[in-house]
């Protein structure tokens, strides 16, 4: 990968990380200004599992950011775009789909595959 290359990936990722970023934000306020409102039992139930499913949310933007930030040190170390599992390259039309991506294509399929029977 060329450094043109790089920046272009750099680039992708750190818009991905700040539209995360923008996005966790405005959850932590939604959820602070929603907080007293309901006396309603039945109300506050819904409210509630809509809490649980925002953290579960935020978890994940979370993880993701940690990612991004893992791939955008690689990209520094001149490591990025190499499939962890094999070696070879993860190939361009996969990392602009995926930018996070860490494994090529066939590893990938293979790993899921694997998930599959393990969750059976
Ligand atoms: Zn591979």
């Amino acid at each position: 990968m060329n450094s043109g290359q790089r920046a272009h990936f750099r680039r992708i990722l750190e818009t991905l990380k700040q539209e995360l970023s923008e996005d966790i934000d405005r959850t932590v306020h939604a959820m602070q200004d929603e907080a007293t409102l309901f006396a309603d039992p039945n109300d506050r139930a819904t409210q509630e599992s809509d809490i649980a499913l925002e953290l579960r949310n935020r978890d994940r933007e979370r993880k993701l950011i940690k990612k991004i930030d893992e791939t955008i040190g690689r990209i520094d170390k001149d490591d990025y775009g190499y499939c962890e599992n094999c070696g070879v390259e993860i190939g361009l039309k996969r990392l602009e789909v995926r930018p996070t991506a860490t494994l090529c294509i066939d590893c990938k399929t293979l790993d899921e595959l694997r998930e599959k029977q393990v969750a059976k």
